[in-house]
């Protein structure tokens, strides 16, 4: 192996996805000196976005630091969505309910593409296929030892604080000793088959549906690509869901009288467990959680990639505040004080929307049953602008 090298620099961010990626160019932007590790390259990268609703206070705050171009450019609008039930369909005008908020639809990895070429062309310092292996904190600083792999090469970065956006199997999380921080985790008895298919977009919406076989979902991802959905038992396997029994089942609970289900060549389909998990503080000492190395988040209702954003601008502000104002330690406290309650307001509408549209986890027929009766009585508010009709809207497109 050659010689370790030693790098130093005010902040190392673990991670260029969503999180670490626009972190980097926010604090560049400020003039903050600061270097991203990924320990993929970027055709990996690349590979691994998933996402694709932007909320509307991401794109501000995206917009804010001229990181929004190609989302005014490439991305659609959406602010409507529709629920559909057995007996009936709700198309959901949100934005009208929400002061005119929309989401932009572009995919996670454009995105994640975008910012990572922006922070390159700004002079950003970016390695990637290195990999954070070790992370020691002293009272003067903090080093992440991480290992290269194209260089054969251990390199150690020195810095005054790391910014652990490496997701929720990242080193970061695992770097903070258990008894210093609180975790909150919930899980669930059912999974998700998560679809992604060369075919056109089944409405110019997202299509929910609560059906008694289990929920399914259609979600806009580009004119050649949609993302579905389907509700599956726990202990299924992906031998268990051929192509056939993947677009029967979806053409069964999407359905809608007058409407046909567009369908493609299916190019990835896996299986996904349902988590909700909180971690706090989101600092310990001088690392910081932002994105999923901090919470986790069912893909319900598109919160992962906007809570990992605005986490980020939130970390970024903290940051440069610590450093104008002369290294005063009480900015750093804020960062978890800002960012909880609005990761746990997330966290409270994406499980109520779970729970109103997937089979009860109940083995009791009757509670089913029950549980679809009252989700669609919750469902029948939407159509009026009611209060809970408001607070859902300003929820789902993200209002702070
Ligand atoms: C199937 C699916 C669908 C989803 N749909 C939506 C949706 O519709 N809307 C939504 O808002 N969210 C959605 N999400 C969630 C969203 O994709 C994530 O919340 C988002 O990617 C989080 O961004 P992040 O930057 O925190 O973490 P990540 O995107 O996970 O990025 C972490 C980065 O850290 C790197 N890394 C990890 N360990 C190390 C290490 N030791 N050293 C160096 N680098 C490391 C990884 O390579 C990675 O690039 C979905 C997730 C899945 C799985």
């Amino acid at each position: 192996m050659n010689p370790t090298t030693v790098l130093k620099t005010s902040i190392c961010i673990l991670g260029a996805g969503p999180a670490g990626i626009c972190l980097g160019n926010i604090l560049l932007q400020n003039g903050i000196d600061c270097i991203v590790i990924d320990k993929y390259n970027r055709e990996e990268i690349y590979a691994r976005g998933r996402a694709g609703a932007i909320e509307s206070t991401t794109f501000q705050l995206l917009q804010k630091y001229g990181l929004a171009d190609t989302i005014i450019k490439n991305g659609r609008i959406q602010n409507s969505c529709e629920f559909r039930y057995p007996h009936g369909s709700i198309i959901f005008e949100y934005s009208d309910l929400s002061e005119g908020d929309v989401h932009y639809i572009y995919p996670q990895s454009d995105l994640n593409d975008d910012l990572i070429q922006k922070y390159i062309d700004a002079g950003g310092k970016i390695f990637l296929h290195h990999e954070g292996q070790k992370i020691t904190q002293t009272e003067d600083g903090i080093t992440v030892e991480c290992y290269a792999q194209d260089l054969d090469q251990n390199v150690t970065i020195q810095a005054d604080f790391v910014a652990g956006c490496d997701g929720y199997h990242g080193l970061a999380r695992q770097s903070i000793p258990e008894q210093f921080v609180t975790i909150y985790n919930k899980e669930y008895n059912y999974r998700w088959l998560a679809i992604l298919a060369y075919a056109p977009p089944a409405a110019n919406h997202a299509i929910y549906a609560l059906h008694p076989d289990g929920f399914a979902a259609f979600l806009l991802r580009s004119s050649q690509v949609s993302r579905f959905y389907l509700q599956i038992p726990l202990h299924d396997e992906l031998k268990d869901w051929s192509d056939n029994r993947i677009w029967e089942n979806l053409h069964k609970r999407l359905a809608k009288a007058g409407w046909e289900l567009p369908t493609g060549t299916i190019f990835e389909k896996r299986i996904m467990g349902l988590r909700n998990y909180v971690i706090e503080p989101l600092r310990y000492e001088r690392l910081f959680m932002a994105g999923d190395a901090a919470h986790i988040i069912t893909p319900m209702g598109g919160k992962g990639l906007n809570l990992a954003v605005q986490d980020a601008g939130v970390l970024a502000e903290t940051l440069v505040s610590y450093y104008l104002e002369k290294h005063d330690i009480s900015y750093l406290e804020r960062y978890s004080e800002i960012r909880l309650p609005y990761i746990w307001r997330a966290q409270e509408f994406s499980y109520g929307l779970l729970n109103m549209l997937h089979k009860s986890e109940s083995d009791n027929p009757d509670d089913v049953r029950f549980q679809q009766k009252l989700s669609e009585a919750k469902l029948l508010q939407l159509t009026k602008p009611t209060t809970f009709a408001k607070n859902f809207a300003r929820n789902y497109v993200g209002i702070i």
